[in-house]
C-alpha cells in the first residue's frame, strides 16, 4: 500500500478540535499519520476579553475571531497536527442566538456550497479516515450540524474516505463525570444531566487509547484562553482530567475495508 495514511478531523469551532478529537490527531501524527483539521467557523460568536458574550457591549467580532484563530494555531502546534485548513464561514452561534440569522452565518450557507469546499479538501489530502459530529452535532449545537451534514456530503460526493466516524461521548462516562463534579461543588445545583445524554455504549464501536497525549490535549484547551470560562475540563483535578481525557469514542458510520466490529484503531483494516 503506497498511499499516505490521512486523517481528516471536520470540526465547527476553533477549541472544538481538542476533547473529542485531540488525542487522536496527536497519536497519529506521532506515529507518522498525515493529520489535517478542517476548522469551519472563525469562532466570532465566542466570548469577547472578560468573557462578554456577543451582543453585549464591548463584543468586537472581529477581534474575537482574531484572537480565536491565534489560540487555534497554538492548539494545533501542541497537538502536532499536520494541516490546518479554515473554512473562514461566520460562526453561527448557539440555537436561539441572534447571530443565527446572520446571512453569512456557516448555518445558513446551503449544504451543497460548503460541501462542495470541503470536498476539494477531501480531494487534495485524499484521508482514508474522516471524522464529525454525529446527525445532532453532539450536542444541537447549528454549526455542529453543519458541520456533520457538509461532511457526510462531501463524503458521498467525493467517494474518498474508507471510513467515517462520528465523535461520540459514553453516557455512562459523562455521567460518572458529572457526579465527581456535583461532589465537588463544580457543576451547577440548577443543572440536571438529561437522561438521553450521551452515546448509549452499544453504539460505540471504536474507542482510541490516547492516554500518552492527555499533556498534549490539556495544553492545547489551556490554549484556548479566551474561552476558558466555558472550557469546565480545565478547571478539574489531574486525575479527574487524566481520566477524561485518556480514550477518544466513535461510531463508525462508513466502513469500506475489513475491521473488526470493535476496534481500537481507527486505521484498523488499511495498514499493510
Ligand atoms: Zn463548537
Amino acid at each position: 500500500m503506497d498511499r499516505q495514511l490521512t486523517l481528516m478531523a471536520v470540526h465547527a469551532h476553533p477549541d472544538d478540535e481538542v476533547i473529542g478529537t485531540g488525542g487522536i490527531l496527536a497519536k497519529y501524527t506521532a506515529e507518522g499519520v498525515r493529520t489535517v483539521l478542517v476548522t469551519c467557523t472563525n469562532g466570532e460568536q465566542g466570548d469577547g476579553p472578560g468573557g462578554v458574550k456577543p451582543g453585549e457591549p464591548g463584543h468586537d467580532d472581529a477581534a474575537v475571531a482574531e484572537r480565536r484563530l491565534s489560540e487555534l494555531s497554538e492548539s494545533v502546534a501542541h497537538l502536532g497536527i499536520s494541516h490546518l485548513e479554515l473554512l473562514g464561514y461566520r460562526d453561527s452561534g448557539m440555537d436561539g442566538w441572534e447571530g443565527n440569522g446572520h446571512a453569512d452565518a456557516f448555518a445558513n450557507v446551503p449544504v451543497e456550497t460548503a460541501a462542495a469546499r470541503l470536498a476539494e479538501l477531501m480531494e487534495r489530502y485524499r484521508p482514508q479516515v474522516i471524522v464529525t459530529y454525529d446527525e445532532n452535532g453532539n450536542y444541537g449545537h447549528p454549526d455542529h450540524i453543519q458541520a456533520h451534514r457538509i461532511a457526510v456530503a462531501a463524503a458521498e460526493m467525493t467517494g474518498i474516505p474508507d471510513k467515517l466516524y462520528y465523535t461520540a461521548v459514553p453516557r455512562e462516562r459523562i455521567r460518572e463525570m458529572f457526579a465527581f463534579m456535583r461532589s465537588s461543588g463544580m457543576a451547577p445545583e440548577d443543572f440536571e444531566l438529561p437522561d438521553d445524554f450521551g452515546t448509549p455504549e452499544e453504539l460505540i464501536s471504536s474507542v482510541v487509547d490516547v492516554s500518552p497525549y492527555v499533556e498534549n490535549k490539556v495544553k492545547a484547551l489551556q490554549a484556548h484562553a479566551s474561552q476558558g470560562e466555558n472550557i469546565f475540563l480545565l478547571k478539574m483535578p489531574p486525575e479527574a482530567q487524566h481520566q477524561a481525557f485518556s480514550h477518544e469514542f466513535f461510531i463508525r458510520q462508513t466502513c469500506r475495508v475489513d475491521a473488526p466490529a470493535h476496534e481500537d484503531d481507527l486505521f484498523a483494516g488499511l495498514r499493510d
